[in-house]
């Protein structure tokens, strides 16, 4: 059997807290006791927000920290053309479409719908998209996209949940339901999800499946508050033939206000704690990890 391959993801637009300490160590700690390997990505597809000294940073935190990955990390800023061909083949399958309505104008046709009947939310609490661009003509497209329109594309759900069928993930520990096991992925619970952007050939979602199964990732150590992105993660796997890997969801750590960390949240922030003397072996006590071997 091959050694398992697990991975280490941070978004570099902004420093790491104790957050991000807790979920790269629990991978760390992983890979170590199976024998397995760790790999490192970067995950800089929003050029608005990520910065090369973040980067720095961050990779700096987890060397201090005592982890170690294999040596080339990957940058999701680097392999652009790949999740562009991705979404061309989604579109070849007739399962994309441009929406070319901009937040606020989906806020008001939600607002719209909302006099009559509560509107859906996906499971991070935002209004489902309403669809309206799914009307457009091939023709109305052609030409907002040619008047130089600024345009999401979407994911058919509907088309592409009829093809996909049925979907399960297998999850290795408590996510935020109680599931545990083979966990079925509701992937329609998130509409018509953005897979790309006319500036940003990807969405968070796309690169994920793609970069995990290039890397051959077989473990998905990551925080619950992602536990059911999987059901979109496991409609583009299939939907792109792509492997599943096991997901583990591990639960957040909170502030004593019961929050989340955020990486705004300066009490937490590593750099905070190592410049005020904290040491790697008190920040894996911190996050209630065992001192390592
Ligand atoms: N880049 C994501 C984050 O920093 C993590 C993605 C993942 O682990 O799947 O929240």
């Amino acid at each position: 059997m091959p050694p398992p391959v697990f991975r280490f993801a941070p978004s570099p637009n902004g420093f790491l807290h104790l957050g991000h300490a807790y979920s790269a160590l629990l991978n760390f700690d992983l890979a170590r006791a199976s024998g397995g390997r760790l790999l490192l990505r970067i995950e800089d597809i929003d050029a608005t927000r990520c910065r090369p000294e973040y980067e720095a940073a961050i990779v700096d935190d987890l060397a201090w920290l005592g982890i170690a990955w294999e040596p080339e990390v990957r940058r999701q800023s680097d392999h652009l053309d790949l999740y562009r061909d991705a979404v061309e083949r989604l579109a070849a399958r007739g399962l994309v479409y441009p929406a070319f309505e901009s937040r606020a104008e989906i806020a008001r046709l939600v607002a719209a719908k909302e006099t009559t009947a509560p509107w859906p939310r996906d499971p991070d609490g935002a209004p489902l998209y309403p669809g309206s661009a799914k009307l457009l003509s091939a023709e109305q497209r052609a030409q907002l996209i040619g008047s130089g329109a600024p345009y999401a594309l979407r994911l058919d759900m509907e088309a592409a949940r009829a093809l996909a069928g049925e979907l399960f993930w297998r999850e290795l520990s408590l996510g935020p339901d109680g599931e545990a096991g083979m966990v079925a992925a509701r992937p329609e619970a998130w509409g018509d999800v953005v897979i790309a952007r006319k500036e940003t050939p990807t969405s968070y979602h796309l690169a994920v499946v793609i970069d995990d199964a290039l890397q051959g990732v077989t473990e998905v150590v990551r925080g619950a508050d992602l536990f059911w992105s999987t059901s979109v993660h496991r409609l583009l796997q299939t939907l792109l033939d792509l492997p599943a890997p096991v997901y583990r969801h591990h639960p957040l750590l909170r502030d004593a206000e019961g929050r989340k960390l955020s990486k705004s949240t300066g009490a937490t922030g590593l750099r905070e704690l190592r410049a005020a003397g904290g040491t790697p072996s008190e920040i894996r006590a911190m996050v209630g990890l065992a001192a390592s071997a």
